[in-house]
């Protein structure tokens, strides 16, 4: 169609205002490709690379077109012309995506020594000496917002089994993640709390593996699927009615595993089954728990907060209003909409580590918003928009009046001694 409704959606395009950096201008560079009217050539793949795969456009669309899957069929094409590629690259994102993300002990090894680096007086030293001059800006700022690792992980800190409190609704798989559950342990385990708590049993399968997000967006489409099998696997097997992820990153692509492997014969039924039984934390809560009533905070003292919306969560599982009326309950915590909290922040997977630039603008004008709101805590539901958000109160903000959480944790902490 041509229309170009996508349009001021697109965070890039209204940066930049270029029609190439819009979903529309890339689907036509797309097509120009796929024609043979242009080579996939580097010019190409900056193009692509330039979206943050928020898919914003994709609901803004009259024509239902698929943005999403047309960008990531892009990148794989792209991954097959390695000549178009910087050579360095490539091998060191296979390494990190194949031999670490998709292997728990591996992540968990990692997590330990990030542990050991910021509790034994390393980071400290690494600050003080001015090694972390010889690193760019945006990795030195990633470093400082970095959470305390717990070098655990759900399974070992609380076991994989965990009752409902009264009677049970249904059996909960949680799906734990790879970097969410050595960086975000506490996370992980008050999302199992309030999910018994609401009535829920949950099973964590200790089988299960990353969700290959980071593979599909990045071209390696054919890793994503491998990935996907397995955690296919894992929760058919535990015969679980739901599972349940904490990070919209994670949950859009296990809500999409139908999509990924629709040309596996063998496995096209069983990836169906899982992708409908796909729930982000928030919405199983609202839809089939018995919501726990939350407490006031400790001190009695009124809040106020606010909630950046993860892209993927909303624009891909198409849940908003279940976080927002979760938070709408808590007694004396003020709930104020942040404008524009639909746009993406610029944390996009790792995207604010490949294009610094384009993802550090964006998140200048995300805390303009962000600021306007006078919230003090500010509430997410992904770890990677989390990240990028305390970046943003670090850099834009007032880390003194402004707290960055997880919806989980601030939910959790509001259920007191339960
Ligand atoms: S992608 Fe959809 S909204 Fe954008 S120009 Fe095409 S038809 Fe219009
Ligand atoms: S995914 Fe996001 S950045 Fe990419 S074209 Fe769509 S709206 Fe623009």
């Amino acid at each position: 169609m041509r229309c170009g409704f996508c349009l001021p959606a697109c965070p890039t395009f209204r940066e930049t205002g270029i029609e190439a950096e819009s979903p529309r201008g890339r689907i036509a560079l797309m097509k120009a490709v796929a024609d043979g009217l242009m080579p996939p050539d580097e010019a190409f793949e900056q193009q692509m690379n330039h979206c943050l795969g928020c898919r914003a456009c994709e609901p803004a669309c009259p024509a239902d077109v698929k943005y999403g899957q047309l960008i990531e069929q892009a990148r794989d094409a792209i991954e097959d012309h390695t000549d178009t590629h910087r050579w360095w690259i490539k091998p060191i994102r296979r390494t990190v995506f194949k031999s670490l993300f998709p292997h728990p002990k591996r992540m968990r090894l990692l997590g330990g020594a990030l542990k050991l680096y910021q509790r034994s007086g390393l980071q400290t030293a690494a600050r003080k000496t001015g090694v972390m001059k010889l690193f760019p800006e945006h990795l030195r700022d990633m470093e400082r917002i970095l959470p305390d690792s717990s070098g655990q992980g759900v399974i070992r800190r609380i076991g994989d089994r965990h009752p409902a409190k009264g009677q049970p609704i249904a059996k909960v798989g949680l799906f734990r993640g790879c970097l969410m559950d050595v960086l975000f342990t506490d996370t992980n385990v008050h999302t199992v709390d309030l999910l018994t708590e609401a009535g829920f049993e949950v099973f964590i399968p200790d089988s299960q593996t990353c969700c290959g997000a980071l593979h599909a967006h990045s071209g390696e489409a054919e890793g994503a699927r491998k990935l996907a099998r397995s955690n296919v696997r894992a929760f058919r097997e535990a015969g679980v009615d739901y599972i349940v992820s904490n990070a919209g990153g994670c949950g859009a692509i296990l809500k999409e595993y139908d999509h990924l492997l629709h040309e596996d014969g063998e496995w096209r039924e069983d990836a169906a089954w899982f992708a409908g039984r796909v729930f982000d934390i928030s919405d199983l809560l609202v839809k089939f728990g018995r919501v726990p009533a939350f407490d006031r905070k400790a001190d009695g003292e009124p809040v106020r907060i606010t909630y950046q919306d993860s892209c993927h969560l909303r624009n891909v599982m198409r849940s908003s209003d279940a976080p927002r009326r979760l938070m709408r309950q808590v007694p004396g915590a003020e709930f104020v909409e942040m404008a524009e909290a639909d746009r993406c922040c610029g944390s996009a997977g790792i995207y604010n580590l490949t294009q610094p630039e384009m993802a550090g603008q964006i998140l200048e004008h995300k805390m303009e918003h962000a600021n306007a709101t006078g919230a003090r805590v500010l509430l997410t539901s992904n770890p990677g928009c989390l990240l990028q958000m305390k970046l943003g109160v670090q850099r834009h903000g007032d880390p003194g009046k402004m707290q960055v959480a997880h919806v989980v944790d601030f939910l959790h902490e509001r259920m007191g001694g339960r």
